[in-house]
């Protein structure tokens, strides 16, 4: 029988890593940024601690700062690549 003591402190339904800042297990999931809208912090598991307030990759307890710069440097690329396409098809 479990009892309510083997239960962790802090929730963790994602089992996700504890913040590389802190060390505790104690964040909610990050829904919108301003850097990847509704989808971004959804591809990157991004959380924030609520201890520290430091935003990291759940699934891997570091920093999701490259993963930031990666996903809007893309985005960047694809929208230039989109708009230099509807230039070449006289669409702008
Ligand atoms: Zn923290």
């Amino acid at each position: 029988m479990a009892s309510i003591l083997d239960e962790p402190i802090a929730p963790n339904p994602h089992h996700y890593r504890p913040c590389y800042h802190c060390n505790k297990i104690d964040y909610k999931k990050v829904t919108t940024t301003w850097w990847g809208g509704i989808l971004g912090p959804k591809l990157l598991n991004h959380v924030k601690c609520n201890n520290c307030g430091t935003t990291y990759n759940g699934k891997t307890g570091q920093s999701n700062l490259n993963a930031i710069l990666f996903y809007t440097g893309s985005i960047l690329l694809v929208t230039m690549f989109l708009l230099y396409g509807l230039s070449l098809l006289g669409l702008l």
